[in-house]
């Protein structure tokens, strides 16, 4: 079994409600154990500002499924919550899923780049991590307390859950 790290946001049709659905669906993963889920967070847009705010978050598993059964079944639960595949980067969605970390295991193909390319730079993604994994370091060497400690959260609030 593998440590799997996965990020959840949503910003459309009630995004709360999404990621708990997602947490539910994440529970039921095919080959994993569920770990836990870290308080959810109110984040303003990336890129395009015409859109609601984002619910955040990061879910714990641990999972035999290979990288890419996994990128599979996350692609699943999104299809199955509704969202639609746009063209627009960083567009609203009802439910975005992406892996942030496979163990220490570095991935960089066509369809899937681990680390999460982004997951530095972002504070909704690495203070929800620092949450439930505050020791973890990245397969770069880079320690999670010293990345949260270097973004911005002044767009980042807890939601009390
Ligand atoms: P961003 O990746 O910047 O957060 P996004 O999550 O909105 O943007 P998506 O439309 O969800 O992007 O995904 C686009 C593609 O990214 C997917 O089809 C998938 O193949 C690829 N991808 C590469 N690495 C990952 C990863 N670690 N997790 C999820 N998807 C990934
Ligand atoms: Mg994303
Ligand atoms: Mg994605």
């Amino acid at each position: 079994m593998i440590d799997a790290y996965i990020a959840l946001g949503a910003n459309l049709e009630n995004p709360y409600q999404q990621l708990l659905q997602a947490i539910e669906h994440l529970k039921q993963l095919p080959l994993s154990e569920w770990g836990c889920v870290s308080p959810l967070y109110s984040s303003s847009p990336m890129g395009p500002q015409d859109q609601p705010d984002y619910v955040n978050g990061v879910a714990y598993i641990r999972t035999s499924l290979n990288p890419h059964q996994l990128l599979d079944e996350l692609q699943k639960i999104e299809l199955t919550q509704g969202r639609v595949r746009k063209s627009e980067r960083w567009g609203p969605r009802t439910l975005d899923l992406d892996l942030l970390l496979y163990g220490q295991q570095v991935i960089q193909d066509e369809r899937l780049i681990v680390p999460h390319y982004g997951m530095k730079e972002r504070a909704f993604v690495l203070v929800p991590l620092f949450d439930i994994a505050p020791a973890l370091v990245l397969p770069d060497g880079s320690a999670i307390k010293e990345l949260v400690r270097l973004c911005d959260q002044t767009q980042l609030f807890r939601i009390d859950n």
